[in-house]
């Protein structure tokens, strides 16, 4: 196997009494999905917001792109390429989609970028931000406020701003909570070809969809990992069937 992108060790975090995460590991490969599924209060979040940096790990290690990230804030590991989405909006309301991309186009583009007059016209920035918008599938709203997207829309978005920051892997926590089956449907396309340009850690309920995309499933029990497989392997995994599945 190759060297994973994101290596965690041992991660845990508490608040007061509770064991939110208990000595998690696992390891992000390239090209790959690694879904990470569980009951509700299993730790999920908790383990998402530890990777991101938003919440600070009690102990253990995370380990992107060979550097170890712990001691870095959320805005740095951003920096190096690790994009989170969902269950944080920063979504510019009053803003156009267009327009939320292009401050997402900007930020990367960083100082080279420093000074614009007219951010607003400059095909610096419409260009590529055009070009995420249609690879989202909502160029046609590219200049509706982002307050007047539907939910599904605001995901497309969040998609779209995380990808201009072309990033090297992908924390998402449960992408296709509140979309209809055709939204899903449709995401899941979507990040089955978003793989091989950044491997994601994908948060999950929707099973159709963890099924059709993982390529490793590991299942997270009270702050615990207690299975990691393939897709086959975890189905077939009778401590998981009885713990989550519930068969
Ligand atoms: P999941 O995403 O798997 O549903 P979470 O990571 O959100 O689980 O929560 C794990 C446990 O930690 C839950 O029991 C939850 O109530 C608790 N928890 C999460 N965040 C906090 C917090 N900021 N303060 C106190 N308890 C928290
Ligand atoms: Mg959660």
């Amino acid at each position: 196997m190759s060297e994973p992108i994101l290596e965690i060790r041992d991660l845990k975090k508490s608040f007061n009494a509770l064991k939110a995460t208990d000595g998690v590991s696992l390891d992000l490969q390239p090209g790959q999905i690694h879904a990470l599924i569980g009951p509700n209060g299993a730790g999920k979040s908790t383990l998402i917001h530890q990777i991101a940096g938003s919440l600070k790990a009690d102990s253990g290690t995370i380990r992107f792109l060979g550097q170890d990230i712990g001691s870095l804030d959320m805005a740095a590991r951003a920096r190096l390429g690790l994009a989170r989405s969902f269950q944080i909006s920063s979504l510019a309301q009053e803003f156009s989609a267009l327009r939320n991309v292009m401050l997402a186009v900007q930020a990367k583009a960083g100082s080279s970028f420093r000074f614009f007059r007219q951010v607003t016209s400059d095909r610096r920035l419409i260009d590529p931000a055009m070009a995420m918008l249609e690879r989202v599938g909502l160029a046609h709203r590219a200049h509706v406020p982002a307050a007047e997207l539907s939910h599904g829309e605001r995901r497309q978005l969040e998609i779209a701003i995380a990808l201009a920051l072309q990033p090297k892997a992908f924390l998402f926590d449960e992408p296709m909570a509140g979309m209809g089956p055709e939204g899903s449907k449709q995401l899941t396309t979507f990040l089955d070809g978003l793989r091989h340009e950044a491997p994601m850690l994908l948060v999950e309920h929707d099973m159709d969809a963890v099924f059709a995309l993982a390529d490793r499933i590991s299942v997270l029990v009270y702050g615990r990992i207690i299975a990691t497989g393939t897709v086959d392997e975890i189905r077939r995994d009778p401590e998981v069937r009885r713990a989550y599945l519930g068969e």
